[in-house]
């Protein structure tokens, strides 16, 4: 398979993309064509795979240049009970006699769904770099899920340093703990006296100096990363095979979005051949996305603009794997996606109408969740189903929930949980008065002591302290 940008460029395989961030046109990498692997004689087999099988039936399409076996080896290590704390890694549950479902994906080592992708990326990145023989320094700006996903999965890795940027004390406690806590000697925890976006211009400023990016082999993990992608697009088929329908029947998704790339691995499910009638995108007050899919007006929404909200991982102004979507409902075209993502970069508005009726046609819709429907929306599930809910899946429910209320159907509503509630305590604790119940792994982490060096907001001393530590791993 080989891949190209969605504004043009020849990427090459997957072992290249995998190692990539944008491509050098500033678009995001995309297979050459999207195999239709997904019918009816497949689900009927794939019933009986566990899930690290159902992986490789999937992800072995797009990743020809990794021997089969090898492939399997690493989806297994990837995807297994011990990393995931449940046999089904990706369980898929009732909310009592109601047609809604949620899908945890939140039982994995940094205890939200990130840690599903990010396990495979770590495992397929350290192989990728032994058979070339190449070492990687990530460098990454995190407010809390990224980078702990992101230590997780690459901590004691051979051929692989992390440097995570975090703002010194605004993340939660729990958060900090659970980063800051690593002992592991590749990852390096680095507090910056700022705020997030403080952290992120400091990596922007470090990847512009291409010198010193290319001498200390640079790299990132970030949301645009094909490969998360594809392996999202997994759980999308684990749990419609979990529902056991009759052939052909077709099922909902609501997915609490930020990055858009969580919902367009589901997209990618369906353009596989899953029966999906609907993918509802379910936005906190930083509603871009909703607006966009309801008006077919897209505009960016600047970070000073961003509203700070109980489901802080949503808070994003700009949805970076939209651009995906964009590419593929005009028919993969890249001459017309370049000219809209250079509107957009210019800070302009670009209409999708055009593109209105194969927006419909592919299932999409939105919806969107306050505080107040947050708060809510935990208390019900809470004292309906006895079910505690982390802000974000909340999100997820609430719209959910009202889609239901306005399109009435038999259709099983799988609501997909991002984050588990413990994360998210005080919010938790806000709506039921209750303290989330914790992995007992992570049970006095606020205690445990810490790896993390202070840093001031400023590149120079960034560049020497990564450059120092580097020189010491030699
Ligand atoms: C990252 C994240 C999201 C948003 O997912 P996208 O793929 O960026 O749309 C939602 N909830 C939680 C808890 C997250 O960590």
């Amino acid at each position: 398979m080989q891949y190209q940008s969605t504004r043009g460029a020849s990427l090459g395989r997957f072992s290249d993309i995998l190692l990539q961030g944008l491509a050098p046109d500033g678009g995001l990498a995309m297979p050459e064509h999207i195999p239709t692997i997904i019918t009816a004689k497949n689900l009927h087999e794939w019933k009986t795979y566990n899930y690290a099988d159902l992986a490789f039936a999937v992800m072995r399409h797009y990743i020809d240049d990794i021997p089969e076996n090898d492939l399997r080896r690493i989806l297994h290590r990837s995807y297994h009970e011990s990393v995931f704390h449940s046999e089904a890694i990706t369980p898929l549950t009732r909310l009592g006699d109601s047609h809604t479902y949620i899908l945890e994906l939140s039982n994995g080592p940094s205890l939200a769904f990130k840690d599903i992708a990010m396990q495979f990326l770590g495992n397929a990145m350290e192989y990728v770099l032994e058979a070339r023989d190449q070492r990687l320094n990530i460098l990454g700006a995190t407010s809390g899920d990224t980078g702990s996903a992101a230590e997780y999965a690459m901590r004691g890795k051979a051929r692989i340093n992390v440097f995570m940027l975090s703002p010194h004390g605004r993340m939660s406690p729990f958060q900090q703990a659970q980063m800051y806590s690593l002992q592991d000697a590749n990852i390096h925890n680095i507090a910056i006296e700022g705020v997030f976006d403080d952290c992120q211009d400091l990596v922007k400023a470090v990847n512009a100096d291409a010198a010193y990016k290319s001498r200390h082999h640079i790299g990132a993990v970030n949301s645009i990363n094909w490969a998360r992608v594809l392996a999202q697009s997994v759980y999308y088929i684990k749990a419609y095979l979990a529902l056991d329908l009759p052939e052909g029947a077709e099922v909902d998704y609501t997915v609490p979005s930020g990055n858009f790339g969580n919902i367009y691995a589901g997209y990618i499910a369906k353009r596989m051949g899953l029966p999906i009638a609907h993918l509802i995108v379910a936005t906190n007050e930083n509603d871009v996305l909703y607006h966009t899919l309801r008006s077919g007006e897209y505009r960016a929404r600047p970070a000073a603009d961003v509203a700070k909200t109980s489901s802080p991982s949503m808070d994003i102004g700009k949805a970076s794997n939209f651009e995906r979507y964009i590419y593929n409902i005009s028919g993969d075209d890249s001459a017309q996606t370049a000219a809209l993502w250079h509107t957009l970069e210019a800070g302009g508005t670009v209409s999708l109408k055009a593109l209105g009726e194969r927006i419909r046609a592919s299932g999409f819709d939105a919806g969107r969740s306050s505080h107040a429907d947050r708060l809510t929306t935990i208390r019900d599930v809470y004292e309906k189903y006895g079910r505690l809910i982390d802000p974000h899946t909340a999100d997820g429910v609430h719209v959910a929930r009202q889609w239901q209320a306005a399109h009435p159907s038999e259709r099983p509503m799988i609501c997909l949980e991002t984050a588990l509630p413990a994360k998210f305590e005080e919010t938790v604790q806000e709506a039921t008065g209750i303290t989330a119940p914790r992995p007992e792994r992570f049970r006095d982490i606020e205690q445990a002591p810490r790896r993390v060096e202070i840093l001031p907001n400023d590149v120079t001393a960034l560049k020497d302290y990564i450059a120092r530590s580097l020189a010491q791993h030699q």
